[in-house]
């Protein structure tokens, strides 16, 4: 029998980026949703470890690595390696979430992977184990665990779940190609050589997203990492501009790039937001509702 995980995309609404540490990771402070836009991953038992790749079709198969560079295999491997047993299943990943695209989407199916090993091999692991195996694969990972909304400090892989009242709108616009995280990251050290040691608090929008205000929250979006992927991407501050001409509250590059959040006032404003877009000549315009669930076993 086949073990179905869903597992989300995130966006960042706050993200404040402090000056790169000696390890080389940069200290955050930021505020995660996860939203309606997800990848499915179903495991079936096997002698040995094999993955295969579906893609939606505003991605390009290409862009998925279906070898050992997987970062599901990584995942499966190191809960095997956790759990003293052989890393065997056969994957099967059916990709929605924009790749390389600042919405953590391979992080999404390494959480899935934790999940569904989890469970196809009668673990039982806690979840402190499972999130400290996620923080060991990447810092957005242990995230993609919990879902809904949750501040991030350290690396961003400490995670405590927010108090967040309001169902919100997007509208989201990948790129064809996607930018590297580290990329921007670099290019943040290159244009912030003054970035503060401590990251910019996300008190500010904490209060946005109690208050349950779309235009309240619109206001209080924050993202030290757009200057510099509008920097290497001018094009991204247009479609901000056109966005938001075209009726969203506010565009903000979703994490680090090139996908671009908007977000709207209801349901109604997301639709016109997204056929303006779409109208504009921007052919993949994505709309998605958040808060929705971290990585969890389809019944
Ligand atoms: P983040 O927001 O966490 O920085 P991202 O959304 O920008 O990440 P991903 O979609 O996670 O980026 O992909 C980054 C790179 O990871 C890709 O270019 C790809 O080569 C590699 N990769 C490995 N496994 C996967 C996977 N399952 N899905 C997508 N990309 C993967």
């Amino acid at each position: 029998m086949n073990t179905t995980v869903r597992a989300a995309a995130k966006i960042n609404l706050h993200l404040g980026v402090g000056r790169v540490r000696e390890d080389g990771f940069h200290p955050l402070d930021t505020v995660y949703q996860a939203i309606g836009i997800h990848d499915d991953l179903s495991l079936a038992a096997a002698d040995d470890l094999t993955l295969a790749t579906r893609v939606a079709d505003h991605i390009d198969p290409a862009d998925v690595p279906d070898g050992p560079d997987n970062i599901v295999l990584r995942a499966a491997r190191l809960l095997a390696s956790h759990a003293g047993r052989p890393a065997t299943g056969a994957f099967e990943v059916r990709k929605d979430i924009p790749v390389a695209g600042g919405m953590a989407g391979g992080s999404a199916d390494a959480a899935a992977a934790l999940v569904a090993c989890d469970r196809l091999w009668g673990l039982g692991t806690s979840d402190d184990d499972l999130l400290a195996l996620a923080a060991e694969l990447g810092s957005d990972i242990p995230f993609s665990l919990v879902g809904g909304t949750a501040r991030g400090v350290g690396r961003g892989e400490l995670v405590t779940p927010v108090d967040d009242r309001g169902a919100w709108w997007w509208v989201a616009v990948p790129a064809a190609e996607g930018l590297s995280t580290p990329a921007v990251y670099r290019h943040f050290d290159t244009m912030r050589p003054d970035a503060p040691e401590v990251p910019a608090s996300a008190d500010a929008l904490l209060a946005a997203l109690a208050s349950g205000e779309p235009v309240r929250l619109a206001r209080a979006l924050h993202n030290d990492l757009q200057e510099p992927a509008i920097d290497l991407r001018p094009e991204l501050g247009d479609l901000i501009t056109l966005g938001e001409a075209e009726g969203a509250l506010r565009g903000i590059v979703s994490g680090s790039g090139p996908t671009v959040v908007f977000l709207c006032d209801s349901a109604d404003g997301a639709r016109e937001t997204a056929a303006g877009l779409a109208g504009a000549g921007h052919d993949v315009v994505l709309t998605a509702t958040g808060p929705v669930a971290g990585a969890h076993l389809l019944a």
